[in-house]
């Protein structure tokens, strides 16, 4: 579960990592109360869960209280790359000398935790990143043995830190480590950790991913899975009880088993398409289920085939060969569909579905056969 930028701040402020004081707003009136509390100037921030606020003219500093009408009256309700803004972070502004990075990850191929630092943070990361990878330290971590404060001091000044900042940058990566594996998080990431001119070290932005299969021991977490925001199908799918995950290409997946199900997005891929999401039906694939698949699916604009890739063991193949076509009786598919049945009675399947095959409806004896022809299609070509 990602938390927006308030919320990790708060999730921060719990190890006491150094945030500037301030409060979350919704409406205009209230974000103005706030910024005539926190004091000018005041920076008033897009609650929205995607990176780049700042470039897309999410963050405004105001100097007074029309300033501070007009940026939150022009940020609420903004939309930052498709995601509608319906909160402000409302805070007294910082000033700036130094913008640094630091963040802890799971480094899962190496297994052990992974510390990011470096003296170059600020909005432009990305490109650091791309251009000049030695700028962003990277230190393992052994979660037997965790970080100590001589150790974070290294990692610090090997990142190039300047020198006022070296001792704060150094307790404030100690207490993220500790927000990290208390919080059960598996990212926390500050961006920019700031240097002021008085020489204090503080987060300016906070982004956490909590670890939802730890949930179970933070009833806490409730307060921010009140506020997650699910896109259109992703709400669906749960509502339906399916394991889904919206991705943003134009092929509709439907498999049976996660493995299957991500192996077919590898197959996808691997012959040059994308697909639009993650679906697995789970074991019992039933007419109800396939209908709850293809309404979902049905609702991701972006699709423009479907791929149905079934492998039968204990599910037999001609059960769900039965449950696609009364699915298909009642929802009308708004994309051609492509479907591939291995395994249990796979044959007896095919003879069920062999009716209603035609242009729209295609089955294809190979997953790679089945996903070449969807991916065409989704392409506007030939189906092959
Ligand atoms: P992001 O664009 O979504 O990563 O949002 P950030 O919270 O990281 O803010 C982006 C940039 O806005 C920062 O790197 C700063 O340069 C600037 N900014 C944010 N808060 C303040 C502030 O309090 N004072 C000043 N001077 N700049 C700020
Ligand atoms: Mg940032």
């Amino acid at each position: 579960m990602d938390l927006f930028e308030y919320q990790g701040k708060q999730f921060f402020a719990q190890y006491g990592i150094p945030t500037s004081p301030g409060g979350v707003a919704d409406t205009v009136d209230e974000a103005v109360a706030i910024t005539e509390r926190v004091g000018y100037p005041a920076v008033i921030k897009a609650q929205v869960q995607v990176g780049g606020r700042g470039k897309a003219g999410g963050i405004k500093i105001a100097n007074n209280l029309q300033e501070a009408k007009m940026y939150a009256g022009n940020i609420l309700g903004m939309d930052i790359k498709g995601h509608v803004v319906k909160r402000v972070w409302v805070e007294h502004a910082s000033d700036i000398e130094k913008e640094y990075y630091a963040s802890f990850t799971l480094d899962r191929s190496a297994k052990l935790h992974l510390a990011m630092v470096s003296a170059k943070g600020g909005v432009d990361i990305e490109e650091v990143a791309a251009t000049d990878p030695d700028a962003i330290i990277r230190y393992h971590v052994n979660p037997l043995d965790g970080i100590t404060i001589s150790e974070a001091r290294d990692v610090v000044a090997r990142a190039g830190i300047d020198e006022p900042a070296i001792e704060g940058v150094s307790e404030i990566l100690v207490k993220l480590y500790d927000a990290f594996v208390k919080g059960d998080a598996d990212l926390v990431e500050i961006n920019p950790l700031i240097l002021t001119p008085d020489h204090k070290v503080h987060a300016l932005d906070a982004k956490v991913t909590l670890d939802d299969a730890a949930s179970f021991r933070h009833p806490e977490w409730e307060q921010y899975r009140a506020t997650q925001e699910y896109d259109g199908r992703e709400k669906l799918a749960k509502e339906r009880g399916l394991n889904y995950i919206g991705l943003d290409g134009n092929v509709g997946i439907i498999a049976n088993g996660a493995g299957l199900a991500m192996s077919t997005l590898d197959v996808v891929n691997q012959v040059g398409g994308k697909a639009a999401n993650f679906l697995d039906l789970g074991g019992g694939a039933d007419a109800n289920t396939m209908t709850s698949a293809l309404e979902v699916i049905n609702t991701d604009h972006n699709v423009k085939s479907v791929l149905i890739n079934i492998f039968g063991g204990i599910t037999r193949c001609d059960l769900i060969a039965n449950g696609i076509i009364e699915a298909l009786s009642r929802v009308e598919l708004k994309a051609p569909l492509v479907i591939r049945l291995d395994g249990t009675n796979a044959q007896e399947a095919r003879t069920i579905i062999e009716p209603y095959v035609s242009d729209k409806l295609i089955i294809r004896p190979t997953m790679l056969d089945a996903a070449r022809t969807a991916v065409s299609m989704a392409n506007g070509g030939d189906v092959k």
